[in-house]
């Protein structure tokens, strides 16, 4: 049989059988890539509609980020904190430069810049602000993604997420997203931030109504209350903009960024903000052993010099558009509903046709790899170096799969 010829079986069995069922991976087995493209261990290409969740925004192995890699490799890998090295104050320069802001704090994980945000949002409430000592909250979206740490999920209302783990953390409180009446009701004299993603990724590519993130930083202004925007799925470059706060004018308080910052090379996450936010932190408050390290300075400076040329961002925004309009033209055709900001689109699909996981089983085996967020909804976000004859080509690969 052809199927004793390939690798890609027993290395999905062994997967399976030796790692524990946290993630259910469609059963493709990558070795290589470039760009927009992957390659499994039989030599099959697949065009990457996923980008590492928007960690390979830059595409794979972009040139400009392996040669700083491999240089640094060459150098220095790690120093702790405890000493400076030549790598970070240029990192912390420029991202704070591209961020608008005085002041950056690297971590590693996006839910370590999350949980760093909800640290710093608590002390600047007891300290700036002057919350009752133990009482402070923060006010947060329905359906948000912000991680899978014990005190992210409290507040996570997906039961997948959530169920199971408590005790929960106390100090949050849940409004649903876009309704600006419900946020500013939810606000009291202890509330220290809001934490939002400006466009909700794991729950589908949701953009709140317009008018909604200027409201949210008027009343946060008007309140006493940070505005803290996790943009480490929608931000650098993903929407069109270097920030998806940006479609609409709004500045937060705290950007929470990761995924791309990382060039897709290492774990990379910060947070940006002033210094009368950040400062409230002293030595011995808050850290990570392998935040800010040499290595992943050097690639996150070389991803931040990319994104300072605004190229990634213009073709995010004009890719976008034919991603738009190709997707725009399946709506009735096996498509319920599409949302599109830049290179980023949320999916319905027709449920009666097929849930999200089958059309992504389909698109792989006509060689684009795509995943589904929950039930008949899929996301895509393509590297945004993919070229407008690949964005082509994965609309008539969905196209064919939803009219097969
Ligand atoms: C992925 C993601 C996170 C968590 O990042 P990890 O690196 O997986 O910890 C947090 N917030 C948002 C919006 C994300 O998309």
């Amino acid at each position: 049989m052809i199927e004793d010829m390939l690798r890609t079986p027993s290395a999905v069995r062994d997967a399976e059988k030796y790692t524990a069922h946290n993630y259910h991976p469609l059963p493709v087995v990558i070795s290589s890539a470039e760009g927009a493209w992957l390659t499994d261990v039989d030599g099959k290409r697949y065009l990457d509609c996923l980008a590492g969740y928007s960690a390979l925004n830059f595409g794979h192995r972009h040139p400009q980020l392996i040669a700083a890699a491999h240089a640094q490799l060459d150098r220095l890998t790690l120093t702790s904190r405890a000493f400076i090295h030549d790598q970070f104050a240029d990192f912390c320069r420029e991202l704070a430069e591209l961020c608008g802001k005085d002041l950056v704090l690297p971590m590693n994980t996006g839910a370590e810049a999350v949980e760093t945000g909800i640290k710093v949002a608590r002390k600047w409430g007891y300290q700036v602000k002057g919350v009752t000592p133990g009482q402070a909250n923060i006010v947060v979206a329905e359906g948000n993604f912000h991680g899978r740490t014990t005190t992210i999920v409290s507040f996570s209302t997906d039961e997948d997420a959530r169920a199971d783990f408590g005790p929960y953390t106390p100090g949050f409180t849940v409004v649903p997203y876009g309704d600006l009446d419900a946020l500013t009701a939810a606000i009291d004299e202890n509330t220290v931030a809001v934490l939002l993603e400006p466009i909700q990724g794991e729950q589908g590519v949701v953009v709140p109504p317009e008018g909604y993130l200027p409201g949210v930083r008027r009343v946060c202004t008007e309140r006493d209350v940070l505005f803290i925007a996790d943009e480490i799925q929608s931000g650098l470059g993903r929407t069109g903009r270097t920030f998806a706060c940006d479609h609409e004018g709004v500045v937060p308080d705290m950007y929470l960024l990761g995924k791309a910052l990382g060039g897709g090379i290492v774990p990379v996450s910060a947070v940006a903000a002033n210094a009368d936010v950040l400062g409230v932190l002293k030595p011995g408050q808050h850290g990570s052993t392998f935040g800010g390290n040499p290595l992943a300075c050097a690639v996150a400076i070389e991803v931040v010099r990319l994104l300072a040329t605004g190229e990634f961002q213009r073709r995010s925004a004009e890719l976008g558009e034919r991603l738009r309009a190709g997707l725009e033209g399946l709506v009735g055709k096996g498509l319920v509903e599409v949302r599109v900001r830049g290179l980023w689109a949320g999916l319905d699909i027709d449920p009666a046709l097929m849930s999200g996981r089958e059309a992504c089983e389909r698109l792989a085996e006509r060689g684009v790899l795509a995943k589904d967020t929950h039930g008949s909804t899929i996301r895509l976000a393509p590297p945004l170096v993919i070229t407008e004859e690949e964005i082509d080509l994965a609309v008539a690969q969905l196209a064919a799969v939803l009219t097969a």
